[in-house]
């Protein structure tokens, strides 16, 4: 039965890993890619190569090209208010909607134990131990989604933080979004409206 060059198969095996991406689009993806000049083929690959120099933050763990991302750079920020969000892509949606000036902290996703993603899994304890660290801290916002795994994982940081505090602000964004949906996709409007109306919890 007549297949690929090894070398076509073997991309196309390495795209369809790729979230949301199955055999038929890697095949297209990489048809697609066969068909440029070498120098769009040079230039992609150098770019990908460029991808291993990119960090995980050491304080909050975005997306860096240094140990520290740019947002925990950035000293105009308000030190008071962290921002909890499920992964990077949440913090350019954030950032987006202009309603928020704090720092932020990654969770890296969110607690999920038919899938193996267990409290430990995720920054949590060590989200505890920066508001403990950095003594500037006075309000936590939780921005995560408003689902079963949403709702386990805010209860679980909540009881983390009060353990050792009792003195921190703990708000989750309203449920401006539709119950359900996902913050990677809410318009910025909405977003920053969630923002604004956050209730304490
Ligand atoms: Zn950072």
């Amino acid at each position: 039965m007549y297949s690929y060059p090894v070398k076509v198969q073997r991309l196309i095996n390495e795209i369809s890993k790729m979230p949301g991406i199955g055999n038929k689009m890697a095949e297209r993806i990489v048809l697609y890619i066969l068909k440029q000049d070498k120098i769009f083929i040079e230039n992609l690959s150098s770019i990908i190569n460029d991808i291993k120099f990119i960090n995980i933050c050491e304080r909050c763990f975005n997306i860096s090209e240094d140990k520290l991302c740019e947002i925990c750079k950035d000293d105009t920020r308000d030190p008071s208010i962290i921002c909890v969000v499920e992964s990077p892509l949440d913090i350019i949606n954030i950032e987006r909607t202009g309603k928020f000036s704090g720092f932020y902290h990654i969770l890296n996703g969110l607690i999920n134990p038919l899938n193996n993603i267990l409290p430990q899994n995720l920054k949590i304890k060590e989200l505890v131990q920066r508001i403990i660290n950095e003594k500037t801290v006075k309000e936590i916002i939780l921005a995560i989604n408003h689902t079963v795994e949403g709702d386990t994982t805010a209860l679980y940081i909540i009881s983390a933080i009060k353990e050792k505090m009792s003195n921190i602000k703990i708000t989750r964004i309203a449920k401006g979004l539709p119950t359900g949906s996902d913050i990677k996709y809410a318009d910025e409007i909405t977003l920053g409206q969630a923002i604004l109306e956050r209730k304490e919890i």
